[in-house]
């Protein structure tokens, strides 16, 4: 091993495919975390302590971490979402974060649909009829559901994943789009025949309310009692954005009181759900455990591409996806005196 990789240091958090781990392997010295829990906590934070590089899913890593993180240079997330790390902090001392849009669009896109299709026709509630031997006659009036074709779609947040689960309503199922975001998207209205609401209107219009925001200040709760009693009685909530862009307990009230008809999670305030959350075991919620990107195939481009950054990063031509690369710029031509 060449000097500078011998000096070079990786913690690597989740597990990687051995031609992961020896791209890794071949820039730095790796230590390997399959997870991060209270019994391996301490060896974490010395690895981290002398580490450049940090990749990894679902990293819990705060700003007290990272003053113990001296060495560190980058951050490369196996997720699109980064609300779990310190951004602000990270662009003060110039620590690059990368993160892997893209190759999860279509895969997370594919998870709200999977919930639009299951909360509109009760999927789950009726199949667990059918498997706890329930079926006995013809199903009838308090067993049909709703319609998904045609029914209008508002799409909160419509970036990358909110436009392929717009594409997947329109083109597929004839549905009326409705989106929200900080820019208009002329791409969508003139492809889907979108059109922008501000959000109490989406709300009061919408049949189907998907939520697809990143998770920041400004989102927290933006879903909470007003907005819900803004929505249709009859309408459905999908979020496969976070959890904390709902307030749960007026969301839980609303499901309770028959002031929303219906909801499809995919994430939620605190992860895993807590067994005893009423989300559990309603009738009237289809709950996944935070599946978005949770294909074979997804999750693998999305390791390989957060290797990929890394590498980059650290030894290459720079990342390809990054999140703050201007930040990190700077402080590097900084160190340089450039
Ligand atoms: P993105 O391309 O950045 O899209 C986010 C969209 O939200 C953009 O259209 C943005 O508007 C809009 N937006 C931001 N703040 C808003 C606000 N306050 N009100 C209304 N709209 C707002 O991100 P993405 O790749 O689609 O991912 C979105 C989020 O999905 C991620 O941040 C992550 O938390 C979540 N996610 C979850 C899973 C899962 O497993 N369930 C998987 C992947 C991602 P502009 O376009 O105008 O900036």
């Amino acid at each position: 091993m060449a000097e500078a990789q011998r000096q070079r240091r990786i913690v690597a958090v989740r597990r990687l495919s051995e031609d992961q781990l020896a791209a890794l392997s071949a820039i730095a010295e790796v230590e390997y975390f399959e997870d991060v829990n209270e019994a391996n906590r301490a060896d974490f934070l010395s690895a981290l302590s002398q580490a450049h590089g940090l990749i990894g899913g679902k990293l819990q890593f705060d700003e007290a971490m990272l003053v113990e993180a001296s060495s560190l240079q980058v951050v490369s997330t196996i997720s699109v979402g980064y609300d779990h790390l310190p951004l602000e902090a990270m662009n003060r001392r110039g620590i690059l974060l990368c993160n892997t849009p893209d190759v999860l669009t279509e895969t997370t896109a594919d998870t709200a649909f999977a919930l639009i299709m299951a909360t509109q026709r009760r999927l789950v509630e009726l199949a667990n009829l059918v498997r706890e031997g329930g079926w006995r006659s013809h199903i009838g009036r308090e067993h049909f559901g709703f319609d998904v074709h045609g029914k209008t779609l508002g799409i909160v947040g419509a970036g990358r994943i909110g436009a392929a689960i717009a594409r997947r309503g329109a083109l597929g199922f004839g549905m009326p789009i409705l989106y929200t975001a900080a820019s208009s998207k002329p791409v969508l209205e003139q492809e889907l025949g979108a059109q922008r609401r501000d959000l109490d209107a989406l709300l009061a219009e919408a049949d189907i309310v998907c939520l697809s925001v990143p998770y920041n200040d400004a989102t927290h709760h933006l879903i909470d009692a007003d907005a819900l009693a803004r929505m249709k009685p009859s309408a459905a909530l999908v979020n496969v954005a976070r959890g904390k862009v709902v307030d749960e307990p007026a969301l839980i009230e609303a499901l309770r009181c028959g002031r929303i008809r219906a909801a499809g999670l995919d994430v939620f305030a605190e992860e895993p759900l807590p067994a005893d959350s009423p989300l559990a075991t309603m009738d009237n919620v289809v709950t996944t455990p935070h599946i978005g990107s949770a294909t074979h195939e997804t999750r693998e481009a999305m390791a390989q591409l957060a290797v990929d950054n890394l590498v980059g990063a650290l030894a290459g031509s720079g990342p390809l996806t990054a999140v703050n690369e201007d930040a990190w710029r700077r402080t590097v031509a900084e160190a340089k005196g450039v």
